[in-house]
């Protein structure tokens, strides 16, 4: 049971939040922003390491967040009624985490009070993706990788521990 003063994300439902509310909760890490691949026969969503077009691969936010679902079709403007619908985002991801009933990782800004804290924990995709644009559709199927669905940071091989 949550206290009265608990912080809004214990409280409330996702379709509960106030607008400020709903997106305070993305932790900026931009792995939702990573180009999938689905296997049609299992439904099974991989991730890969290109990042769409519109992500500053720095700061992890999208360029044109305003206009992004009309410069990118495919990109998907989460409400709390598309959530049970979505098979992946990652398990990372805030609202998901809501959803799902659980709380925020410590590294999640509203928790921590520090917007960097999800690059400094490993968690964001800074520093370790390439851009649609530099990639051919061809290529897209050799860069899948499997950091995008963990819950923690994996070093990739090259980084030091
Ligand atoms: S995965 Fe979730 S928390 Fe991370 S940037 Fe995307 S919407 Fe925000
Ligand atoms: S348009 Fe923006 S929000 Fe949508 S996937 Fe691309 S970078 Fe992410």
């Amino acid at each position: 049971m949550y206290k009265k003063d608990e912080p809004f994300w214990r409280t409330k439902s996702l379709s509960e939040m106030t607008r400020t509310e709903w997106e305070s909760l993305c932790d900026g890490c931009g792995r939702c922003c990573l180009v999938k691949l689905e296997d049609e026969d299992t439904d099974e969503v991989s991730y890969t390491n290109v990042a769409c077009r519109l992500l500053d691969e720095h700061t992890c936010q999208c360029s044109d967040y305003v206009n992004r679902t009309a410069c990118v079709p495919d990109c998907l403007a989460l409400t709390s009624d598309k959530l049970s619908t979505i098979n992946w985002l990652p398990p990372t991801c805030a609202y998901r985490l809501v959803d799902e009933g659980r709380d925020l990782f410590w590294w999640h800004p509203l928790v921590s009070g520090d917007l960097q804290s999800v690059h400094a924990a490993g968690i964001s995709v800074r520093g370790r993706t390439v851009s649609e644009n530099q990639v051919s559709q061809d290529d897209i199927a050799d860069l899948i990788v499997p950091w995008p669905l963990y819950e923690y940071r994996v070093l990739d091989d090259d980084e030091p521990d």
